[in-house]
């Protein structure tokens, strides 16, 4: 096992990469940006390293100065957490390179998923049921016209290099599809500097649910069952719960398998999420993150596997401790994601946290880096926060949510737990009656409160 890990991340999740390691009897190294210098991160880590200014291309994002970090510390192993460089593969390149273990994928399974064209057609050949549409990228309006007619209307133009709902546009009828493509293709050039797009149907009231899965080096594949991230906005989610109250034991053990034996032919390594949209009892693939998700913590809850320190050990060469049979799915998990902005408008609301109270007792779990007097940088995400709570049941969940978030305090900054509040107490909330498009609606003002 490692000595010592670095930790190549900010906030929460690299507080919680932090705690895994610790667990373990791993020393810790922080790396953090001259913006960083009181974060908790860098306050519980064994030993860190200023690895450059307050923007993230200086500093979280700064490749030689995190090499040189880990070199200078002699840390054997790089944890990239989410975000940040997690699905770089020249970064999981040249870790590699410099003899440190990427706790991740193979850097060719990172490039592979990060090509959304090729993650599609890699999937489907392994087995996975796709969303229909174009075979590969769409190079012209003439080519996405003649898709689009094929596939039928409405249609999504989306980026193969895409991520965090950027470079993705509606077409409902063919009058918009122009507009649709050009802008799309613009959007993902600026954001991702490759403007290859693609087409997939537009689909009207899916669910999104992804299956969490994990591969180590000597050929054991276990899914983790879902996570239900239906309720998003601008493709961005919110609030994730696990299992999804949309399937029954039967499908996830189905879709579970169908999952396994995928991963299993592309010999994908460590921990991984297939995305899905689900619609009329069909499963659609929409993308595979190859890295740990902002949203794991609901299925450690209900499995009580800690995703963090298997993805440790598979890096150290380690087998899985379970096998399929052994995982067991025990009550009902709710994650809501807290962050530092307008829960109206969701203009960040950076600043300094002058109080702070966090939220406690049976099934309440908070994984957070903000304290009484940390000031939240506007450099970064606005995530501070994500309150998880385990019921036996997904009734018995809600309640204790909305009962810690009542007892959660965060002064000084605006943050989203009013609305958090508000949809705990909703009807289609309480039922699980929502799909990808509920939640902007409700906030639209078209539906119920
Ligand atoms: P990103 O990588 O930018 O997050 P995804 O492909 O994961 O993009 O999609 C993000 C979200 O966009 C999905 O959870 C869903 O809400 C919406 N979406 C993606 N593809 C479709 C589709 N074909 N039809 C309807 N909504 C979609």
């Amino acid at each position: 096992m490692f000595q010592k890990v670095l930790i190549a991340n900010r906030g929460e999740i690299a507080l919680r990469i932090h705690r895994a390691c610790k667990e373990m009897g791993i020393s810790t190294v922080a790396i953090h940006s001259e913006a960083d210098a009181d974060a908790m991160h860098v306050r519980l880590a064994d030993e860190s390293v200023c690895v450059g200014p307050a923007p993230s291309a200086k500093s979280y994002l700064n490749i030689p100065a995190i090499i040189t970090a880990a070199d200078i510390t002699g840390a054997e192993a790089i944890h990239p957490g989410y975000g940040f460089l997690s699905e770089n593969a020249k970064f999981a390149d040249i870790v590699q390179a410099h003899n440190i273990t990427f706790i991740g994928p193979t850097a060719d399974h990172i490039r592979m998923m990060g090509d959304k064209i090729a993650a599609k057609e890699a999937v489907k050949e392994a087995g996975i049921p796709v969303v229909p549409g174009s075979d590969g990228g769409v190079g012209s309006v003439k080519e996405a016209l003649k898709v689009a007619k094929e596939i039928g209307y409405p249609v999504l133009v989306k980026a193969a290099a895409g991520g965090g709902g950027r470079g993705m546009k509606v077409a409902k009828t063919e009058a918009d599809l122009e507009n649709a493509f050009k802008t799309a293709r613009t959007e993902a050039k600026s954001a991702f500097g490759d403007d290859a797009v693609y087409l997939e149907k537009y689909l009207g009231k899916p669910r999104h649910i992804e299956v969490q899965v994990i591969a180590d080096s000597h050929g054991n594949v276990v899914h983790l069952g879902e996570r239900d991230c239906s309720l998003q906005r601008r493709h961005q989610k919110v609030f994730e719960e696990a299992p999804s109250p949309a399937i029954n034991a039967s499908t996830r053990a189905s879709i579970g398998k169908t999952v396994c034996t995928a991963i299993k032919k592309l010999g994908y390594l460590g921990v991984g999420t297939i995305e899905f949209l689900y619609e009329d009892g069909e499963f659609y693939f929409i993308e595979m993150n190859t890295r740990l998700q902002v949203e794991h913590p609901v299925t450690e809850m209900i499995t009580r596997i800690d995703l963090v320190r298997e993805q440790i050990r598979i890096a150290a060469g380690c087998k899985l401790p379970f096998t399929q049979k052994d995982v067991k799915f025990t009550g009902h998990a709710i994650e809501c994601r807290i962050n530092a902005e307008n829960p109206e408008t969701f203009v960040p609301c950076p600043g300094t946290i002058t109080d702070f109270h966090a939220p406690g007792g049976l099934g309440v779990r908070l994984d957070s880096a903000v304290y009484s007097g940390y000031r939240v940088p506007p450099h970064y995400d606005s995530l501070i926060g994500k309150l998880i709570v385990l019921g036996q049941t997904r009734n018995e969940a809600l309640m204790r949510l909305r009962r810690a978030l009542g007892e959660m305090v965060v002064s000084g900054v605006e943050t989203t737990l009013p609305l958090h509040l508000r949809l705990v107490d909703n009807p289609d909330v309480q039922n699980g009656d929502y799909d990808i498009h509920w939640l902007e609606s409700y906030l639209a003002g078209s539906r119920k409160e």
